[in-house]
């Protein structure tokens, strides 16, 4: 495959932008090779600028449930975009855009629009804690919350003392107020609860953890932070920019009964235009400014063609008939098509599925249920597998600890070509 555009395109970015890229992992570095930069996508087939065409199973980390370029989407923005752009003023797109929300999430009573998923968790986390009048955070290892500084803190293997900065420019004095737990261990968020009692502000939790590779809750896990959080007085977070919209129109909260009271929203909501939300009980909303004292702002929440999008792809996925029984099957068909691979082929590996989330971790080990089986995966087989893949033709996720994301728009024939091509790649590395 001829990617010399693209090695082109991406030294020329390196000399202005820092590392070539406006997010981290899009540089590739971890499978070894330079990214391919895209031309054009429509569907599930993007185009690279050397022509090149791969069948994606990214699909911008989640956001494109319903495909590149999809008509309806595009529509929305091509007629909100000549009544203006913006305007820093109400506009009726928004309160549909929060309706439609509040219909579809069963816990959220009202809504605040923002930008990213970053400044959703980071918002919703003043707001917990401006709400209970606590400081401290537990956050599970692993779990990935945006990059504001609370959030960007993972655990060596201290997880059940305070956590250390894992980034140059997060000061200890923000650290010292996120606490580690790990993820499917209930036993490690009591501890943490016993031990700080009366200052924890909120659980934060990925109810479906999707930022380590994809690893289900186990049984009773998020019960059970309903039920800790409630008998010692924090509020429960559930950071759906993931799961929302995806797992279940009412995302992972309806997917497996479990309400939290503050729920954070990204990716698909947006409907591939930058924006996040958070939402949850009334009572806790009304804190917000200008009602309440807990300030938050923006001068482009709320922009019209970013709420055209969105509502459009949310109408899509609440009035489409079988939506999600359709991408349960289509992503069904992938995992059994991978594991089938697996066995083929003797590749050690495990294959996590929760709906259309998926990912193949190439391991020893029985199971991926936490953090640490993980972080066990063979990263240079991966890396390997991935650079294969990408030669033909299948666009993955540069990363063993990343998601696959099914979409609708993946036909039998696409999600049976990854098969093929994933079992070549498994019978070369
Ligand atoms: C992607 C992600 C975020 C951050 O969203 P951005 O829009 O990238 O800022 C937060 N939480 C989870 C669970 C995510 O997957």
């Amino acid at each position: 495959m001829n990617q010399e555009k693209s090695r082109e395109a991406f030294n020329r970015a390196a000399k202005v932008i820092p590392g070539g890229v406006n997010s981290p992992v899009r540089a590739f570095k971890s499978v070894g090779i330079n990214p391919v930069v895209i031309d054009y996508a429509k569907g599930t087939t993007i185009t690279d600028i050397d022509g090149n065409q791969y069948i994606d199973f990214v699909s911008s980390w989640g956001p494109l449930i319903l495909g590149h370029a999809n008509e309806s989407i595009l529509e929305a923005i091509r007629e909100t975009a000549v009544k203006g752009t913006s305007f820093g003023a109400p506009t009726i797109l928004e309160t549909e855009m929060a309706e439609l929300i509040v219909q579809m999430v069963p816990s959220v009573d009202k809504v605040r629009m923002v930008n990213s998923g970053t400044e959703a968790t980071m918002s919703v986390l003043r707001l917990a804690r401006g709400y209970t009048k606590k400081d401290l955070v537990i956050k599970f290892t692993g779990n990935y919350h945006g990059h504001a500084d609370s959030f960007l803190i993972k655990a060596g293997s201290g997880a059940i003392t305070l956590g250390l900065p894992d980034s140059p420019g997060v000061t200890k004095a923000t650290a010292k107020d996120t606490l580690l737990a790990d993820y499917n261990e209930l036993d490690s968020v009591e501890l943490l609860l016993k031990k700080h009692q009366g200052e924890v502000a909120a659980i934060i939790v990925e109810p479906v953890a999707g930022n380590m590779g994809v690893v289900p809750p186990e049984k009773g896990f998020l019960e059970g932070l309903r039920k800790l959080a409630d008998n010692y007085g924090a509020l429960l977070i559930f950071d759906e920019v993931i799961t929302g919209f995806r797992l279940a129109k009412g995302g992972a909260q309806e997917y497996y009964g479990v309400h939290p009271d503050l729920t954070t929203l990204g990716k698909i909501i947006g409907g591939g235009l930058p924006v996040g939300a958070y939402g949850g009980k009334a009572e806790i909303m009304d804190l917000l400014a200008p009602d309440g004292p807990v300030y938050q702002a923006g001068t482009l929440s709320g922009n019209p063609l970013a709420m055209a999008a969105g509502l459009a792809m949310l109408k899509a996925l609440n009035e489409t008939p079988g939506f999600y029984e359709a991408l349960e099957s289509k992503a069904a068909r992938l995992e059994n098509g991978l594991r089938e691979n697996l066995e083929k082929t003797a590749t050690p590996g495990v294959v996590n599925r929760v709906g259309s989330l998926l990912t193949l971790f190439f391991t020893q080990k029985e199971q991926v249920t936490s953090y640490d089986e993980a972080m066990a995966s063979d990263t240079e087989k991966f890396a390997n597998y991935f650079r294969h893949s990408l030669e033909n033709g299948i666009y993955l996720a540069p990363s063993q600890f990343e998601a696959m994301f099914v979409s609708y728009a993946h036909t039998d024939e696409d999600i049976d070509k990854c098969i093929a091509a994933s079992l070549e790649a498994m019978q070369k590395i």
